[in-house]
């Protein structure tokens, strides 16, 4: 690409790139250490410490959609099977709302009409949710469990100061937030607390947008001509 484009490039994943985002710009400015987690079709996650992208020995740091979490043999879109991502995502809400749909087509004409009468969206079910429709929430309370299993995960392992939430799914907002701490609070260890913030993300869509601005502030100078 830079011999093509005759400029110095950066390649990097959409959640790094949120996550640096987020750092410089937006919700985790400021925090010593910062993991940025996206939850739209699919799932990942950024790790920030003190500036810096975690990238790990084979630069795939922060896959945290594609750790198995369940025997159940749900096959994820990266070959594995049972990875949070198949639990999580925007995709397996959508994936749920369809067996809702098949199974109890009473129950979702909300959700389809939110989404535009035809499939079910995640972004329809997390309206129709926000209105109270039972349905709805019961699927958002399906899947924000296992987010927070996820979250439990990294806040356990990295401990990290903030946890920004980014993606389409997390654009709910206070809704996602407050189903969220409902389930950390049941999932909580009373020995083994934590301080860590969970924020959504400030910059909406955009995070890794500004993620790619900063990758290019670290080019050297020297090579920006
Ligand atoms: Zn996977």
């Amino acid at each position: 690409m830079e011999q093509t484009l005759g400029i110095p490039c950066r390649l990097d994943n959409d959640a790094n790139a949120g996550a640096l985002g987020e750092y410089h710009f937006g919700a985790g400015r400021g925090a010593k250490s910062m993991v940025y987690v996206t939850i739209s079709t699919g799932m990942g996650s950024g790790i920030v410490y003190e500036g810096k992208l975690v990238r790990g020995k084979d630069c795939l740091a922060g896959e945290i959609g594609h750790v198995p979490v369940s025997d159940s043999g749900a096959r994820c879109g990266c070959g594995g099977r049972g990875c949070l991502e198949c639990f999580a995502s925007g995709a397996a809400i959508e994936a749920r709302a369809r067996e809702w749909a098949e199974r109890r087509p009473e129950h979702v004409a909300r959700m389809v009409e939110l989404s535009g009468g035809q499939e079910i969206t995640a972004k329809g079910l997390m309206q129709a949710a926000a209105e109270g429709d039972a349905a709805a929430l019961n699927i958002l309370r399906e899947t924000t469990r296992w987010l927070a299993r996820g979250l439990l995960m990294i806040i356990r392992i990295l401990n990290p100061h903030v946890i920004v939430l980014g993606g389409g799914v997390a654009q709910s907002g206070a809704l996602l937030l407050d189903t969220l701490h409902g389930f950390l609070d049941e999932l909580a260890s009373p020995t083994i607390t934590y301080s860590t913030e969970i924020v959504v993300a400030a910059l909406g869509n955009y995070s890794p947008l500004y993620g790619a601005a900063a990758m290019g502030l670290e080019i050297p100078e020297s090579s920006r001509q």
